[in-house]
């Protein structure tokens, strides 16, 4: 799950490396490191830790290196150590890898490369490929990396840097992201898991598929197939965009994302919809009405806060159109043989267009057939290249690990989908309009939550003494009890359990206590009255009840030691005042707590390995 990053130019290779390397921090930010020839000699520098880290060792040293290549690590094998920081060196010390992804079959390869007296260094998985590399080589690096490339089992973006060819940088990939860049005036080379890392340069680009070599230097890249043989790739015009995000005032990006929310639902929903008709516009959906209209069932495939978001789309479109939707997990998603008929539409979430679960069991759907709707906030990504049509959410960049703006804006557009699907169907255009009254309040209902953040932030002082929570809910609040209780765990790092609160009696009321509180969400019409029952049983048993409750609900403020109210909205849009105050009691524990908010430990802003 990390971020490769390569150079070969006239710039400053290492500088460059290093702001490229900034710009793929979202991957992983467990280590990094850099490597490039100098004087004929392999020269690497590697720290534990975010890059600046890294950037410090390199202030020590006056160093030019070239080519380069570096990493940005998201550990998965071996701890976040500086010794399993990439780039990994072969025991000759011939060349370095640096590699995204998982050697699923490390295992034996490194038993193999011991009985032939190879000693490793870490405990990655990705040390058996510059070993590997290196033992098959005898001069010809191609031929030595497509022999390693044929033993590999598992998904990897690589890149090379051999001794013996000074000016050149060697990539492969299958499954992974791997983006080529150049220009021909500057003769710059630059090779990304990301094109938006490509540092606001102008460059033809193409993408490495699967098994595929390229060898680059700077006359020129060729690229090679599986046996060998060189291929002519299609390259594109790709203009990245250079972006410095800042908190702009606020005290983390978590913060000032979730202060946004009033202005990226907005935009989420800006020139999506006609008052006049009651539904939404979608201009640039590559689907035919027909084709939209021959739909019996949604499958939506996402992860973490993204399949929250789906399963509040699934019940909309349920609720509203009355399609069968299923929300499933893209990792789960993928080893189910999922049914996929000629009438099922696929829903594809991922605020990066990177998450690699996604795109994987995207892949498998569409090996079965499936059309595939992509819903992303980051443009040029590997989910937007998969989908045959693709709604941005146009949230602006999140830098936040744990997703606050994108999560409303997910529902921003799954709701306006839903209107769609509806009036295509059977709804009314008065109901249609109906609905986008009530959408269109959003903006301001989210507003009023925020302008009581300091409500929020003295509950969070009293409730931050504790060590493990339930959040509760029903229907939609079920969902979105799931979400508040993920938000809490990411940056708080404290137990939080996220449980349809009809279901605690079916086992884990078991845990209740006065030491476990019961964040409440109460704000789903259909069940108030069953969840107001869920509150007795718990309170029965001595925990401590924080309610979510819309205004007006008084039957809570008997049971709930303490309550916020919500502005009043329907169930299908209750999660978003919920959602706010819950990433708003999130953010303030967390402070208490006084963990790293922005970057949290052990994660990564986007998951690219499976
Ligand atoms: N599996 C490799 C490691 O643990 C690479 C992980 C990644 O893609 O960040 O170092």
């Amino acid at each position: 799950m990390c971020g490769i990053f390569g150079y070969i130019g006239t710039e400053n290779a290492v500088k460059t490396c290093i702001e490229g390397l900034k710009q793929l921090a979202y991957r992983g930010y467990d280590s990094s490191g850099i490597a490039g020839i100098r004087k004929g000699q392999l020269v690497s520098i590697k720290a534990e830790g975010k890059i600046v880290n890294l950037e410090k060792k390199i202030q020590l040293k006056d160093l030019e290196l070239a080519p380069i290549i570096g990493h940005t690590r998201w550990a998965t094998h071996g701890i976040a150590s500086e010794n399993n920081a990439h780039p990994h060196i072969d025991s000759k010390e011939t060349l370095a890898v640096v590699h995204n992804g998982i050697i699923d079959n490390f295992d034996s390869l490194r038993t193999f490369l011991k009985q032939k007296n190879i000693s490793f260094r870490s405990e990655t998985d990705t040390e058996v490929i510059s070993q590997l590399i290196a033992y098959h080589y005898e001069g010809n690096l191609t031929v030595a990396l497509n022999k390693t490339l044929s033993l590999l089992k598992g998904s990897f973006a690589i890149a090379i840097i051999h001794k013996d060819f000074p000016n050149q940088i060697i990539a492969a990939s299958r499954e992974s992201p791997l983006a080529i860049g150049y220009n021909h005036t500057k003769k710059e080379r630059l090779i990304s898991s990301d094109p938006n890392a490509f540092l606001g340069r102008n460059l033809n680009v193409f993408y490495l598929r699967n098994d595929e070599i390229a060898v680059i230097n700077r006359q020129k890249i060729e690229v090679l197939d599986a046996h060998l043989s060189p291929i002519i790739k299609k390259t594109e015009k790709f203009n990245s965009t250079l972006t410095f995000p800042t908190k702009e005032g606020y005290e983390h990006f978590m913060l000032k994302e979730i202060f946004e929310q009033p202005n990226t639902i907005q935009k989420a929903m800006l020139g999506h919809y006609s008052e006049n008709f009651g539904t939404a516009i979608f201009d640039n959906l590559n689907f035919s009405n027909q084709e939209l209209m021959a739909t019996r069932h949604i499958l939506i495939i996402a992860c973490g806060t993204s399949w929250h978001a789906g399963s509040i789309g699934a019940s909309m479109l349920e609720d509203m159109a009355r399609i069968s939707t299923q929300a499933e997990i893209a990792s789960e998603l993928r080893f189910k043989n999922p049914i996929i008929s000629d009438n099922t539409l696929v829903i594809a979430i991922s605020q990066s267009g990177e998450t690699a679960d996604t795109i994987a069991a995207v892949r498998e759907a569409k090996a079965k057939g499936a059309k595939i709707l992509g819903i992303v906030n980051a443009q040029n990504t590997t989910l937007t290249r998969e989908s045959d049509s693709c709604l941005f959410l146009k949230a602006g960049p999140e830098i936040s690990v744990c997703s606050t703006k994108a999560f409303t804006s997910q529902i921003t557009v799954l709701a306006l989908f839903a209107l769609y699907m509806a009036r295509l169907r059977h709804m009314s255009k008065e109901d249609g309009k109906a609905f986008l009254d009530e959408l269109k309040k959003i903006p301001d209902v989210v507003t009023e939550v925020l302008q009581r953040h300091e409500q929020i932030q003295s509950l969070a002082k009293k409730y931050s003494t504790f060590h493990d929570f339930f959040f509760l809910g029903r229907r939609y609040m079920h969902t979105t009890s799931l979400e508040a209780a993920l938000k809490l765990k990411e940056i708080s790092y404290l137990n939080a359990n996220g449980y349809p609160a009809g279901e605690i009696k079916h086992g884990p009321i078991a845990l209740i206590s006065p030491k476990l509180p019961v964040i409440a969400f109460c704000a789903n019409h259909q069940t108030y009255d069953k969840i107001l029952g869920n509150l007795m049983e718990v309170k029965s048993r001595g925990a401590p009840i924080l309610a979510f409750a819309p205004y007006g609900a008084h039957e809570v403020q008997e049971i709930a030691d303490d309550v916020f109210w919500l502005p009043p909205t329907i169930d299908e849009l209750a999660t978003y005042p919920s959602s706010i105050a819950a990433q708003l009691l999130a953010y303030y524990i967390a402070k208490e707590k006084g963990t790293e908010i922005d970057q949290p430990r052990n994660l990564a802003k986007s998951v690219t390995v499976q």
